[in-house]
């Protein structure tokens, strides 16, 4: 059964340049898979189109048997809440602790002056600890988010959009910032959560090497359209 359909989706922000046309997907529940293609491809548009970070003009999406597009605010938080987010640039809160920009990913940021740490639950924060421990950092759990590596830092983005519980994650360029040996971690978390926890991963990507080495399958996009869908055995042969 497909977790997530795309029907002739259409995306413009301006109306002298189309930015998507008529892109047609499915993917099913725990695979991992990756768009590739160059930069100004679509990729990131494509990607925030399935939470409606990105609202799109034409064409239907449906996630977990909903139509994403017709969602009114209150169902499209619901549906927002099945859907962690990872990106580039982790987008964390850098004078945050690694355990609280964790727990904001579930519960948003309880802020008080007295800090925010103490306003979350035991129950919570033994959550949040728990994911940072199958990451391999909770070590640093209680340190400045600003204070860790990039390959570190992406990893707490990680555990962010875990807490959540999604059922699919979406990670735009979750490597683009990172050494090889960091790439590689993260590469191998994202088969485990999508092989192990079950959770469906989409990830753009721009190292074709590195999606072929990875990916269940892989749409390829080029100026807006999609130029292939397939698996890495069948990208090696269309190549
Ligand atoms: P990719 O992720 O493949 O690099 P993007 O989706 O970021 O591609 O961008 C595709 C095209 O859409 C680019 O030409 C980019 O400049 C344009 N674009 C992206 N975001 C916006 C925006 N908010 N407003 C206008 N144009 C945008
Ligand atoms: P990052 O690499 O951190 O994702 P980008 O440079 O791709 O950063 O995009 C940063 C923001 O600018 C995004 O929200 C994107 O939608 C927006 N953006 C990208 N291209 C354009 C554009 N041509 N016009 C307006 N906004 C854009």
């Amino acid at each position: 059964m497909s977790l997530l359909r795309v029907e002739g989706l259409g995306k413009s922000y301006t109306a002298d340049k189309q930015i998507l046309k008529n892109i047609n997907f499915e993917i099913k529940a725990e695979e991992l898979v990756s768009i590739i293609g160059p930069s100004g491809a679509g990729k990131s548009t494509l990607l925030r189109c399935m939470n409606r970070m990105v609202e799109f003009s034409e064409g239907k999406i449906m996630f977990n048997n909903r139509d994403v597009g017709s969602l009114d605010k209150k169902e499209l938080r619901n549906v927002r809440a099945n859907i962690g987010m990872v990106f580039q640039h982790y987008n964390l809160v850098p004078r945050l602790t690694v355990i609280e920009n964790v727990l904001h990913g579930r519960f948003g940021y309880k802020t008080t002056l007295q800090g925010l740490l103490g306003r979350y639950t035991e129950a919570e924060k033994e959550r949040a600890f728990y994911l940072l421990e199958k990451l391999g950092i909770h070590e640093h759990a209680y340190k400045r988010c600003d204070q860790l590596s990039g390959g570190q830092q992406q990893r707490v983005g990680i555990c962010r959009a875990l807490i959540q519980e999604p059922k699919l994650i979406l990670c735009d360029e979750p490597i683009a910032s990172l050494d090889p040996n960091s790439s590689k971690i993260i590469m191998d978390l994202l088969k485990s959560i999508s092989t192990e926890m079950g959770i469906t991963c989409l990830v753009n990507l721009h190292q074709v090497d590195v999606a072929k080495h990875y990916s269940d399958r892989i749409i390829g996009l080029n100026k807006g359209e999609i130029v292939f869908t397939g698996t890495s055995h069948e990208l090696n042969e269309e190549q």
